[in-house]
């Protein structure tokens, strides 16, 4: 909060404000409650800032990119991580990348496994199997066209006997997001006991590796209710056999908490009954509360003292973008905002500035600043 009124008194907003001190207890955390349990990996398209990065490195046994562009951008930040390299529509060059660079390759169909092979070096693969079945209450089902149906991986069969440099070591799973530990757990459990029949008719029996995916449950209607990392830690441990490896790749619940978007108030006014301040900056900058369809959860800093406020209203908060769709929380009851407020969006460490639209409007892009605790 400090920093953001220094922000706002030397101009300097809107600007995103990473927390490393709080980012880097909260890893330390994570990986405590996973001790004896599956090995880490953080999912990098969450966030690649590159002090994001070297604040969470110490705490993760890798790093898991979804693109020869995040794979090249980790690589500069973190030249020893183990890399794992998955995502939909890997093309002739980023398959080459990944054979180079990653210990793990994330096989989406057997086209691309065919594709792997052909390029006659050796490689470690993990097959993706999207396993049907309900997902009752997540965020994000990951239907579509990511990994194979149980059906359609039975044609990798052929093509790994034919390509012994491509080494299977398992299997991967990511089926969903916005799951809580118990859950979570279950999944991750159904997913096993597909798998390990299958490794083993495969013949992959040392060691075989079973990468159960992110999707931890993050709750933007209460930024102190946290994923149970502790539970879910100690239940994991206990689902794997003798041998097996499990790992997991998170993404939001590891540093959705240490960021925040600040930015200050341009204008209040009532349009068709309805309240509304316009903030500086928008959904181009923050565009997570237009994806997740949520209200971003704020803060408002008074220092307004002339120009237009409201008291005891409920307030639409929208950015600078001309359309109805910028909106970062809508009707959301507030004691006062005024003109040249302070507001600070919290839970803005994970899919905010990295998936935005960016030159919407050319508006000048936010600053970028590091608390390190
Ligand atoms: C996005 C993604 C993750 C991370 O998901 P979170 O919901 O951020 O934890 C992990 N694995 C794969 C394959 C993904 O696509």
């Amino acid at each position: 909060m400090r920093r953001a009124e220094e922000l706002a008194g030397s101009g300097g907003l809107p600007a995103f404000v990473y927390d490393l001190g709080a980012l880097r207890e909260h890893v330390a955390a994570i990986r405590k409650a996973l001790t004896g349990g599956p090995e880490l990996f953080y999912a990098a398209k969450a966030n690649p800032d590159a002090e994001i990065l070297k604040t969470v490195a110490p705490y993760v046994d890798g790093i898991e990119v979804a693109s020869g562009g995040e794979l090249k951008h980790v690589r500069a930040v973190l030249p020893k991580a183990r890399l794992a390299f998955g995502g939909p529509g890997k093309t002739d060059e980023e398959l080459a990348l990944a054979v180079r660079e990653a210990e793990r390759v994330h096989v989406e169909s057997p086209h691309e496994l065919s594709r792997l092979a052909r390029i006659g070096r050796d490689v470690d693969v993990l097959l993706r199997v999207n396993l049907a079945g309900e997902r009752k209450g997540v965020a994000l089902a990951m239907s579509g066209p990511f990994g194979m149906d149980p059906e359609a991986i039975e044609a990798c069969h052929e093509i790994l006997a034919g390509a012994p440099w491509v080494r299977l070591r398992g299997i991967h799973a990511h089926l969903a997001s916005g799951l809580e530990a118990e859950a979570l757990v279950r999944q991750s459990e159904e997913i096993l006991q597909w798998a390990r029949p299958w490794l083993e008719k495969t013949g992959c029996t040392q060691n075989p590796e079973f990468n159960l995916g992110g999707g931890m449950a993050v709750d933007y209607t209460d930024p102190h209710r946290r994923f149970d990392w502790t539970t879910y830690g100690r239940q994991i441990a206990a689902l794997a056999q003798p041998g097996e490896i499990l790992r997991i790749e998170p993404g939001r619940a590891v540093t959705v908490y240490a960021g925040w978007y600040v930015t200050q108030v341009l204008d209040v006014k009532k349009a068709h009954g309805q309240w509304y301040a316009v903030l500086r900056g928008g959904t181009h900058h923050i565009r997570t509360p237009v994806t997740k369809n949520h209200n971003q959860p704020f803060t408002v800093l008074p220092r307004g003292e002339q120009g237009p406020a409201v008291n005891g209203a409920e307030v639409t908060l929208v950015g600078q973008l001309c359309t109805p769709k910028d909106v970062f929380a809508r009707q959301v009851p507030v004691d006062r905002i005024a003109v040249g407020d302070v507001v600070a969006f919290s839970m803005a460490g994970a899919y905010a500035w990295n998936i935005s639209h960016h030159d919407f409007l050319m508006h000048p892009k936010p600053g970028f600043h590091y608390l390190s605790g």
